[in-house]
């Protein structure tokens, strides 16, 4: 069945964490933090609808410049998730540049800005171009659970983990993966219309039953048109599977409190994109970084029950040594204890 988006890691591993969400049938992409994005060219940046940062370390949000730079006069709209003070801090760095010709510009940009706070609001900010980026305070908005945003065939869900600092973890979930079954749909005596994507639209948002569907289509014999219910159609001529889970985990300690997290946000996703910034033997020095080390992360990857797992944001100390930290959290995420080449041997 097709993908709804492909995620993939932009930067090499140890490059900034930054991955690249792409949608298969609109022009649009969803980015999970912004550190260096000179990798993506600038058709790829002009689709990016959503950037959720997962907190303000410069590796993690010092591409914002860039990201600007690109879409300026050519994009109206881009929204920003973030944590504690985030708005202050798009708006300090909307500061740093003279805006006296941007309202000129014939597309007016306009960036919104969602900052997430532990108490179950998002506060949020408008900075237009029109007004030189200006900060426009938002009503803050109640958010359901850990549900951050919530569209018609997808949500993203945020929790905080502990990294020194407040660090969101994310999820990005398919709601649904709907396929029509074109011989049934002959079965029922009915052909293909406008009418399937009305159906489609109704299932993702979970419409009671019985909601009715005006069923019109043409032929060789004409009009047709009758009426049935959402229920009827949904049971016999569409196979709904779950949708495709990915989470996102950067920059966290290891502690029981930040796996309880993890769990509880991504617990069985289908990819779990996750730090290895350190080896194990470097254990130590990892806890005082807060950071996790390979092992950790393949041991979280386990726990939360990751069908895959793809590790990144490795430590420069490790140049040259890229596989022995994939080989550590590989080995973790499959149960043994130690890496996979000793295991052989042994
Ligand atoms: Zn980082
Ligand atoms: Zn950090």
């Amino acid at each position: 069945m097709r993908q709804l988006f492909h995620p993939s890691l932009v930067n090499d591993v140890f490059g900034d964490p930054l991955l690249y969400v792409d949608f298969e049938d609109e022009r649009r992409a969803l980015l999970f933090d912004l550190g260096d994005i000179s990798a993506l060219p600038p058709r790829k940046l002009l689709r990016v609808s959503h950037v959720f940062v997962s907190h303000a370390h410069m590796d993690h949000f010092a591409g914002f410049d860039h990201l600007l730079r690109v879409i300026l006069g050519r994009k109206d709209r881009i929204v920003l998730f973030g944590g504690p003070d985030f708005i202050a801090q798009v708006e300090h760095k909307l500061c740093a540049y003279t805006w006296n010709v941007v309202h000129r510009y014939e597309v007016e940009l306009v960036i919104e800005v969602h900052e997430v706070g532990g108490d179950g609001l998002a506060q949020r900010a408008c900075f237009s171009s029109r007004t030189g980026f200006a900060r426009q305070p938002r009503a803050a908005v109640g958010l359901a659970g850990d549900v951050l945003h919530d569209e018609m065939m997808l949500r993203v869900r945020g929790r905080f983990v502990d990294h020194g600092t407040p660090c969101l973890a994310y999820a990005l979930e398919e709601k649904a993966r709907v396929k029509v079954a074109k011989d049934r749909l002959a079965a029922l005596g009915v052909s293909t219309g406008a009418w399937l994507r009305e159906l489609k639209l109704a299932v993702f948002a979970g419409v009671p039953a019985a909601t009715p569907i005006d069923v019109r289509w043409r032929d060789r014999l004409g009009e047709h048109a009758m009426t049935r219910s959402v229920g009827e159609l949904r049971d016999v001529i569409l196979d709904v599977a779950p949708g495709q889970r990915i989470g996102y985990a950067t920059d966290l300690c290891f502690t029981e409190a930040n796996m309880q997290t993890l769990e509880a946000i991504m617990a069985g996703v289908d990819r779990l994109f996750i730090e290895s910034v350190f080896l194990d033997a470097d254990r130590d020095h990892a806890l005082r970084k807060n950071h996790l080390t390979a092992r950790q992360a393949g041991e979280i990857a386990r726990r939360v029950g990751a069908r895959a797992v793809a590790p990144f944001h490795f430590s420069p100390r490790y140049e040259g040594r890229a596989q022995a930290l994939i080989d550590e959290v590989n080995a973790a995420w499959r149960g043994q204890s130690a890496p996979l080449a000793e295991r052989h041997t042994g």
